[in-house]
């Protein structure tokens, strides 16, 4: 099964993203590790990139697709989930039309729909705990609110990811994830418009329940 999973940040997408790669062991195809890796590992994709990186630029469709494509054909002979890619309506096209070229399936698009200020909310609200990354704490979502300040699973110190605390850095990507002219909810669109036309199957889940509920609808929509 191949899925193309749009979610804002905040979404919970990572954490669906997860539960599916483990349920039907999906690769999960994320679009900064795929410029690690191709970069990382010196192909001659990521060589073309880093040149752009080291720069600051962003790096030219040209290049990003035939890595997204290969980083599907090496790792997802199992099927895949993308994620983080595409961001535009032109690499939307373009993704389609090298899927199609290289006679991939795209089976299902998933995307998890939050209002804005929600998503940002509950990105401003995540705590880590000091003892494991993986312990789910956040004071915008009643059923992992940190108890008496401290971790709701092993009581351990609470802090808020810096990165996550910087409003304006959550602002700034959440611009491009909710442009629905030129950003990732445009692209999201695209792939909206070609399962009217039944090349491929388009879910969209309401993000504001918890994680079960979604995770739920989410499968029963898969069968
Ligand atoms: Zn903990």
């Amino acid at each position: 099964m191949n899925i193309l999973f749009f979610g804002p940040n905040g979404s919970g997408k990572g954490t669906q993203g997860a539960l599916l790669k483990k349920k039907f062991g999906l690769a999960h195809i994320e679009s900064g590790a795929i410029f690690r890796e191709h970069i990382g590992g010196g192909s001659e994709l990521g060589k073309k990139a880093k040149v752009f990186i080291d720069r600051g630029d962003l790096v030219p469709d040209e290049i990003t697709i035939p890595m997204v494509l290969e980083t599907l054909k090496s790792k997802g002979a199992n099927g895949w989930l993308l994620d983080g890619f595409p961001r535009n309506t032109a690499q939307a096209r373009k993704l389609w039309e090298e899927i199609q070229k290289a006679c991939l399936k795209l089976d299902y698009v998933v995307e998890i729909a939050l209002p804005r200020d929600i998503a940002k909310k509950r990105i401003l609200g995540r705590r880590l705990c000091k003892n494991d990354n993986n312990h789910p704490n956040n004071v915008q979502i009643e059923a992992i609110k940190p108890v008496n300040g401290k971790c709701r699973v092993c009581g351990g110190e609470l802090s808020a990811r810096s990165d996550d605390l910087d409003g304006q850095a959550v602002d700034k990507r959440h611009d491009i994830y909710y442009d629905e002219e030129n950003g990732t909810l445009a692209a999201a669109r695209f792939f909206k418009r070609l399962a009217e036309q039944g090349e491929t199957n388009y879910i969209e889940l309401n993000g504001e329940g918890d994680i079960q509920a979604i995770m739920d609808k989410l499968l029963a929509a898969l069968e």
